[in-house]
């Protein structure tokens, strides 16, 4: 499987909301394995995640500048190298020491419209 970085967030925060249907079931599955322990590859770019999204075109983000700065900033905060092998539940421990637990989730993906969602998510977890 591909993750892109600030993937590891939305997963972390996806309560079943999403861009669409397909969007929803493939994020549904992708979460069930990587919650059950299956490892992923860190992509640069789109991932297996972008693949159901209505947003990927031409297999670019519509919103690419957005998109690659949150992916920069988890890279930096979390110590992550592209084309490493990792396991979600070792990077959800590091994110809640690095991000959730120091500066929050604003200094990576403030201007996300998801935001506030996955803020209200985490306080409540
Ligand atoms: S909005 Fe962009 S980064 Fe997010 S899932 Fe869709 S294509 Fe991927």
């Amino acid at each position: 499987m591909q993750i892109r970085p600030h993937h590891i967030l939305c997963i972390g925060n996806y309560v079943g909301k999403g861009y669409s249907e397909e969007f929803t079931a493939n994020m549904d599955g992708i979460c069930e394995r990587l919650k059950n322990g299956e490892p992923f590859i860190l992509t640069k770019g789109k991932d297996d995640v972008c693949a159901a999204c209505p947003f990927l075109k031409d297999g670019v983000c519509k919103t690419v500048e957005k998109t690659d700065r949150y992916d920069e900033s988890v890279c930096t905060a979390l110590g992550l190298k592209y084309g490493e092998k990792y396991v979600y539940d070792e990077l959800e421990r590091k994110a809640e020491e690095r991000i959730y637990g120091s500066r929050g989730l604003s200094f990576i993906c403030g201007d996300c419209e998801w935001h506030d969602l996955c803020d209200n998510v985490r306080k409540n977890k």
